[in-house]
């Protein structure tokens, strides 16, 4: 500022100097006028280029100035390179910020004050069918038009999540949404939206399953009841009374079965898979099987089924023996039951590519349409309700099958057309399996 003083003292001086040199008084003033004007313009240029400069966006390096504009040209420079630092540097923590929210498993909005859109994540996008460019700025209740998210928004009251069907949402597709707002800041509003589909249907599963267990209990219990009221009401002969009991039992049978077979799926279900450090040999067990079969074949049919092992390679199997075998016998009785009297059944075993193997029950028997097959492996999926029934089935072995087949690493497959038989086979993969030893094999 000195200097600036001192400076234009200075000139003043020269100019007056430079009058005085020249004569008269009135050159002299006007000598200092002269300088007066020029360090004016001088000063006023000066100030211009860096207004100047100060306007431009891109503007390019300062100008170089002397004294105190040049002073000032440099200070701002700085100032401004440090702002521009933290402008950088905000910017770079905002591009992590989105980047978090939209790694986010969660669907995130951002809605002004008016609920218009902000910003949003992927998720949220896919959730809600939202275009990240189209619909930026607009009115969220214009773009979710659903009426329970409608009213939502109006009460105000967000200390609730709400259940919307998610964009895509079809009946053979369900898409479920759950979303909540929550207020923050200047009337700002965060909406989260969660996909719950998968939960949903969880529980409606659940339901349902409650409800077939109760239902499947309840028909037998009122069966039993009805016989015990009769029998403590009336006088029965022996004959009658033998004919009831037997009739009770049979009741008390099927909800035994129902029973066990309930708890060995929730035993399968919460146990971990078998390991691969028991072996049994394939042809031992499918042999007993086969008997066993023959035995339910005389029991419950008239002729007899023709019931054949087709031996395949003489394999072990690791995993449980247990398990395996009352999977395959599940095949090989249901074959059996649902197999008019005389038919033909066939069960076995074969080495398919990739070294997997095949475990295979094929029959002579009604057969199933299409499109019971996907769902026979479902709990009490049944295609004759009545004929499962008078067969003392419970509706789950398939169910049974498959969760051993699937912690044994294999699936199950059903190849049936109506009239022409049914082949429901599981496969294992090669790593459960193994040739017979020499010496097993030679004994
Ligand atoms: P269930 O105890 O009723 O037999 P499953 O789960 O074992 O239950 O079988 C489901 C349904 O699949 C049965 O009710 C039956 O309709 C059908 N099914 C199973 N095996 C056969 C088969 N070999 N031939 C025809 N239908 C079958």
């Amino acid at each position: 500022m000195i200097l600036r003083f001192l400076g234009l003292l200075l000139a003043l001086s020269l100019g007056g100097a430079w009058g005085a040199f020249n004569g008269s008084v009135l050159q002299t003033l006007l000598g200092v006028l002269a300088a007066a004007v020029l360090w004016l313009v001088w000063d006023t240029v000066a100030a211009a280029r860096l207004l100047r400069w100060l306007s431009r966006a891109d503007a390019p390096a300062a100008p170089r100035l002397s004294g105190l504009w040049g002073e000032l040209f440099e200070r701002t420079r700085k100032r401004l390179r440090v702002l521009e630092l933290k402008g950088q540097s905000s910017d770079g923590r905002l591009q992590d910020f989105l980047a978090a929210l939209q790694a986010s498993p969660n669907g995130v909005v951002l809605l002004d004050a008016q609920s218009r859109i902000e910003w949003s994540n992927l998720t949220a996008q896919h959730h809600l069918g939202l275009d990240p460019e189209r619909d930026l700025g607009q009115y969220v209740r214009n773009l979710v038009r659903h009426p329970a998210f409608t009213a939502y928004m109006d009460s105000g009251d967000f200390g609730r999540e709400i259940e919307i069907d998610g964009a895509g949402q079809s009946t053979s597709q369900p898409h479920k949404i759950s979303l909540q707002v929550h207020p923050y800041g200047d009337q700002r509003q965060l909406m989260l939206t969660r996909d719950v589909t998968a939960v949903q249907l969880a529980e409606a599963m659940r339901r349902d399953f409650v409800a077939n267990v109760s239902h499947e209990i309840r028909t037998p219990l009122t069966v039993l009841s009805g016989f015990v009221e009769t029998m403590q009401s009336l006088s029965l002969d022996e004959e009658e009374r033998q004919r009831f009991l037997a009739l009770m039992s049979q009741q008390a049978l099927r909800m035994q079965t129902l029973v066990n077979d309930l708890l060995t799926l929730s035993r399968l279900e919460g146990s971990p898979a078998p390991g691969i450090g028991e072996w049994t040999d394939v042809g031992e067990w499918m042999q007993q099987l086969v008997q066993d079969a023959r035995g339910l074949s005389a029991a419950i049919a008239s002729p007899v089924h023709d019931i054949a092992l087709e031996m395949g390679p003489s394999l072990q199997v690791a995993g449980s023996r247990h398990e395996l075998y009352s999977a395959v016998s599940n095949l090989v009785s249901n074959a059996v039951r649902y197999t008019p009297p005389g038919g033909r059944i066939r069960a076995g075993w074969r080495s398919g590519p990739d070294g997997v193997c095949e475990f295979f029950v094929n029959d002579t028997g009604p057969g199933i349409a299409p499109e019971h097959l996907p769902r026979l492996t479902e709990r009490f999926y049944r295609v004759d309700r009545s004929r499962s029934r008078e067969t003392g089935g419970t509706g789950l072995g398939l169910a049974i099958v498959k969760h051993v087949a699937q912690r044994h690493g294999g699936q199950v497959y059903i190849r049936s057309a109506v009239g022409q038989g049914s082949t429901f086979a599981i496969s294992l993969p090669a790593s459960r399996l193994r040739p017979m030893p020499a010496a097993s094999v030679a004994s």
